[in-house]
């Protein structure tokens, strides 16, 4: 919950409090004595009373001296007038009823709202991620774990067949438990989806609960590791039992690296909770036993940070890889999405899906939405140009032409782009130039976009080092024309220093430090002890050494093609968005 809930429920708390206790005090603003109706009659007899009122048969009065008094009054006095004469001493029980609902409304009122607007919040913070999840204690995890029946069968997981293979056993197992324990076989009870985000891995999980016909229990690895020790533990507990009593059933634990990073790890200290947490994880899938019929399904990107023991037999003993799609897996993924949208029948699949390298599964279906959102603005059906504008906006951004762009800005990014792209463009062996754009998208005022002729899955040197003199080509070209350098050009910096520190450190590409694996310190802010100080300036040095090069070979490319550079500039000044064929167009007239 954000600030101004927190400190209007804390104001809202102090003026309840106020209201409460002026109530108790209320009605008794000095002193009153109440007398019984045998002494009330004598006083008046007396002659003592002043300032009588009645209120029903309520009488309240003073008496000479400024005291104040009250009685109640018989309704019928007569009823009591014979008791009265013999002495007796009377007192009336006023009839409460109908005013003792009221009253104690009223007072317990302040109490109430109290305890309703504490569950209202109570309520609204565990709902969805807030911070106020906090309140929601071990048990009530309701929201925290989704039990549902699953829709999704394996024909909606496409592109991700060798994946798929090795589940079907799984669901074979859920169905029909017997025909493995019969055979004597043991089915693994954990399985681990491993691969980059937006692969499918959740929807994998759904789909062998759907085929299977079992319960799917879904819980993120980050909702068990709360502020308070021991919460944790006690929803992995509690989860546990659930899936039990629920068998057969799948549970699913997104981003397990949350909880299962391998101890002694990252932060100073560790983490006691997420220990904690992790112990009771293990505790509670040794204690499986096969006939259970429970399979924990757990999905991570960062496999190699996982705690070894998460990893052992028993426990997350099949570990399934769930990879980025290749072509033809992005065909067929983009095929299942675009039958739930209207499609002209000209769209051909496979141009779009060479064209989507890198694309994992949730951003082809971010791709068919987009275009499907942009048709249902116009009307009619998507069409291959909806498809390539969806496809930009997702791989770049959204455009954001409303941003206000100088003059000079607009210029220095039309030849920052330019840079990249005649850098790109010159190169033999690099990725071919398919778009360059100075519309801002995101948080980049310009784009030059290169694609690939067939999907790469290893890189040479010379790809790499091309990249680092495209990735330099655009800071180059501002310094060339305007002898001035801009912040533009931040991000491409990091990427090559980036990319040049792999070269070095991962894949052992300079012939100085040679094939050897640096790592990084496993601690932050220590040194790594099998390295030693004057090896860190060695690489260091081959590190720059390696980006000059990178830098003096686009700067060459640069200066050489000069004009060439000029002409695409105007180019894509007065059209924004060029493509391939517009820079080869220029290029044939210059050479003329
Ligand atoms: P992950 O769990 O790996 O991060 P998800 O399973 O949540 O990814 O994928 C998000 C969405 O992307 C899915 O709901 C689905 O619409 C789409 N998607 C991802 N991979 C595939 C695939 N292989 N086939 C079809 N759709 C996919
Ligand atoms: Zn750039």
């Amino acid at each position: 919950m954000n600030l101004f809930y927190k400190n209007l429920t804390i104001w809202l708390i102090i003026a309840l409090t106020a209201i409460l206790v002026l109530n108790i005090f209320k009605g008794q603003p000095e002193t009153v004595t109440v007398l019984t109706y045998s002494d009330f009659v004598h006083k008046v007899k007396d002659g003592i009373v002043a300032n009588f009122s009645l209120n029903k048969n309520i009488a309240t009065w003073q008496d000479s001296n400024g005291a104040h008094f009250r009685s109640v009054i018989p309704e019928n006095p007569a009823s009591v007038q014979n008791f009265l004469d013999a002495g007796a001493k009377i007192e009336i029980i006023p009839n409460r009823e109908p005013n003792w609902f009221l009253r104690s409304l009223l007072s317990w009122m302040p109490i109430l709202l109290l305890a309703g607007i504490w569950f209202f919040f109570i309520r609204k913070g565990s709902g969805q991620g807030g911070g106020g999840k906090a309140m929601a204690f071990g048990k009530s995890k309701a929201q925290l774990v989704d039990a549902q029946e699953s829709k999704v069968r394996f024909k909606d997981v496409a592109g991700i067949d060798e994946a798929k293979e090795e589940l079907v056993e799984i669901v074979e197992f859920l169905k029909d438990p017997t025909k493995f324990t019969d055979a004597g076989a043991r089915i693994p009870t954990g399985v681990l989806l491993h691969g980059e985000p937006g692969t499918g891995k959740t929807l994998l999980a759904k789909a062998i609960a759907g085929e299977a016909g079992v319960t799917f229990f879904s819980i993120s690895g980050s909702n068990f590791v709360e502020m308070y020790v021991g919460i944790g533990a006690s929803r992995v507990r509690d989860l546990f039992e659930e899936g039990k009593k629920k068998a057969p059933c799948i549970i699913f634990i997104d981003e397990i690296d949350a909880v299962g990073r391998h101890r002694s790890s990252g932060a100073a200290g560790g983490n006691d909770e997420r220990e904690q947490t992790l112990n009771q994880l293990l505790v509670e899938m040794d204690g499986f036993e096969v006939n259970d019929k429970v399979i924990i399904v757990a999905a991570t990107n960062r496999l190699d940070i996982l705690d070894q023991a998460l990893l052992r037999p028993g426990r997350f003993d099949r570990q399934v890889l769930v990879p980025l799609p290749d072509v033809l897996g992005r065909e067929q993924i983009l095929k299942v999405h675009a039958e739930k949208v209207k499609t002209s029948s000209d769209i051909d699949w496979n141009t779009i899906a060479k064209a989507t390298p890198g694309f994992s599964g949730a951003e082809l279906s971010n791709m068919i939405n987009e275009a499907a959102l942009m048709v249902a603005r116009r009307g009619g059906s998507v069409t291959m140009s909806d498809l390539d504008a969806a496809k930009d906006k997702v791989m770049m951004g959204a455009e954001r032409r409303s941003l206000i762009i100088t003059e000079d800005e607009k210029k220095i990014t039309a030849y920052h782009e330019v840079g990249h792209a005649l850098v790109a463009w010159m190169l033999p062996g690099s990725d071919p130039v398919h778009k360059v754009t100075i519309v801002p998208r995101g948080k980049a005022l310009g784009l030059t976009m290169q694609l690939p002729e067939t999907e790469k899955h290893s890189h040479s040197y010379s790809y790499l080092f091309n990249n680092l003199c495209i990735l330099l080509g655009g800071r180059i070209a501002e310094e060339l024309i305007f002898n001035e350098i801009t912040t533009g050009s931040g991000n491409d910096i990091e990427r090559v220093s980036d990319l040049a520190r792999k070269m070095v450190c991962e894949w052992g590409m300079s012939k100085n430090i040679g094939p050897i694996v640096i790592k990084a310190a496993d601690q932050p802010g220590t040194s790594n002890p099998l390295v030693s100080d004057e090896f860190i300036q060695k690489i260091n040095s081959e590190i720059s050494n390696l980006i000059n090069t990178a830098h003096d070979t686009a700067r060459k490319i640069l200066t050489d093609n000069k004009d060439t550079m000029e002409a695409i500039t105007l180019e894509l000044l007065e059209k924004e968005t060029i493509s391939n064929k517009d820079i080869q167009a220029v290029i044939d007239q210059q050479k003329s």
